[in-house]
């Protein structure tokens, strides 16, 4: 824990210094999918980005207890707690359960996100299997006057909050506004006031996951789950609570006000929200037409793509932004970031064969500067509140003097041992631990590679040109490159 790191605290709308409540005790909750469909862009990146936050946490010492939720009941197609459930809505029209629609995409969840090199969390509770602890909470939301039941549903009393809370805080919705828009009630509505949000919702008969609670037989509200599962695993009062800005009203008001009834306080220090992600400048959304699914993007398989994406460079393209600026989707955009992936890629491929072997020659102060700034960049960057463009910068600005040394431009002999285990130590860390970059090429494919440009040194000294055309069109094929340096020869991927 030798670095200071700041984060963007949503709530009080300002950079603070990370103090964990319990060091080196992090506790960490993520507002995971609603499994009722494919997992898509913006999925993607919510979990890299609360991923890095795992990584870099770990990283730096801390003892992370990362939950990350499944809601696979409860989340109703409308934010007024209208509509259908948005899984139950997915199974009638597959003809399937619903909690086969849910464990069908939970899977593809795992898998799709998995690819993109996200470590799963320490927990990740379903919201199906922690109804008792939501119907308690629920409780004690009516114990202590803010919720009523009307109908055998229950609602949150927003107006009775509002007189001694702040509802409103985290998303900066004005309450005087939410209230006086829904005066005009037709008489038959359930809530006092349409800003009343579900706790618990009587199910209608056909309505198939249900269960008894003192109320009726029904389901959880959305954020109930949240509040109930996050005060399971992490306590009342918990360090970081995640979650994509689109998750600020109502969802994560509502848990603000929910825990806010029952303990008197928030349930987390410091809120963190990641930004989203736009199509070609427009809103991503599957009325739009222009929702692209993580499969979609990994086969190329979708009319806006002009070719398939590897998961890595999806990751390079996210990390890229900083996680609470906006991202623009663009063909122009991935393949860029596939280049730019692939220059990273090849100093990390690098540097294994790097050795310092010789006595050293006099310092070259120019590198040995170059190379401490962009160590000092990876880090600055990550302490920033995790600002992953900064640390990709840092990373370029390595892998300069890296291929440099292994060209040739440059005797690494020049750089003193320690700076030398410090470049080293540093380029994987930043690299392969804390943004969770690899190389996606296995061993095999590796080895054979290995083994052609053996081929390929042979045809040479043997002036075979032919030969060496045909061997380098084969590596193109395949997006690789034959270097042909003063040194020596080896392949790299295509920058
Ligand atoms: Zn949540």
């Amino acid at each position: 824990m030798t670095q200071e790191i700041q984060v963007y605290n949503t709530l009080s709308r300002k950079k603070e210094k990370f103090e964990p409540l319990n060091a080196p005790f992090v506790g960490m909750y993520l507002c995971g999918p609603t499994v009722y469909g494919p997992p898509h862009l913006g999925h993607a990146r919510s979990a890299i980005t609360f991923d890095i936050i795992y990584r870099y946490l770990s990283f730096a010492g801390y003892k992370v207890r990362y939950v990350r939720n499944i809601t696979d009941v409860g989340h109703l197609e409308n934010d007024a707690d209208e509509g259908e459930d948005k899984i139950a809505k997915m199974a009638k029209l597959e003809k399937l359960e619903p909690m086969e629609i849910a464990q069908l995409y939970t899977n593809q969840y795992h898998e799709d996100i998995a690819q993109l090199n996200v470590l799963r969390p320490s927990i990740e509770p379903q919201a199906s299997g922690h109804i008792p602890e939501q119907i308690k909470f629920v409780s004690q939301i009516i114990d202590k006057g803010y919720a009523y039941a009307a109908n055998g549903s229950v609602y949150f009393d927003i107006q009775k909050y509002a007189q001694s809370y702040a509802y409103g805080e985290i998303s900066g919705r004005i309450v005087e506004d939410l209230l006086q828009n829904t005066r005009n009630l037709d008489g038959q509505n359930e809530k006092r006031n349409q800003a009343d949000f579900a706790l618990w919702k009587r199910a209608s008969p056909e309505h198939i996951m249900k269960w008894d609670s003192p109320w009726s037989v029904g389901f959880p509200g959305w954020h109930i789950e949240c509040s109930a599962m996050s005060a399971k695993y992490l306590g009342e009062t918990f360090d970081i609570h995640g979650g994509g800005m689109d998750l600020l009203f109502p969802h994560h008001e509502s848990e603000m006000a929910q825990a806010k009834a029952v303990l008197g306080h928030g349930p987390a220090k410091y809120w963190l929200h990641n930004n989203m992600i736009t199509i070609n400048g427009q809103k991503m959304g599957k009325s739009l037409g222009n929702f692209i699914t993580l499969q979609a993007l990994f086969a190329g398989n979708h009319k806006a793509l002009e070719q398939a994406y590897s998961p890595m460079t999806i990751r390079f393209f996210i990390l890229q932004a900083q996680y609470r600026s906006t991202l623009d989707f663009s063909n122009e955009a991935l393949k860029a970031a596939g280049k730019g992936f692939n220059k990273l890629l090849n100093a990390y491929k690098i540097l294994p064969k790097l050795a310092q072997t010789d006595v050293l020659q006099p310092s070259n102060d120019k590198i040995e500067k170059e190379i401490k700034e962009g160590i000092e960049k990876c880090f600055s960057g990550m302490n920033d509140d995790f600002n992953t463009g900064i640390t990709l910068a840092g990373l370029f600005a390595l892998a300069k003097p890296i291929n440099m040394f292994f060209n040739g431009q440059a005797d690494i002999h020049s750089i003193s041992a320690e700076l030398y285990t410090e470049l080293q130590s540093a380029y994987h860390t930043f690299f392969a631990d804390v943004l969770g970059l690899k190389d996606e090429s296995d061993a095999q494919f590796k080895s054979l590679a290995d083994e052609f440009l053996e081929i390929y040194k042979a045809a040479k000294a043997e002036k075979h040109y032919d030969k060496v055309d045909q061997i380098r069109a084969v590596f193109k094929s395949r997006g690789l490159v034959i270097k042909d340096m003063k040194h020596g020869i080896d392949w790299g991927y295509e920058e």
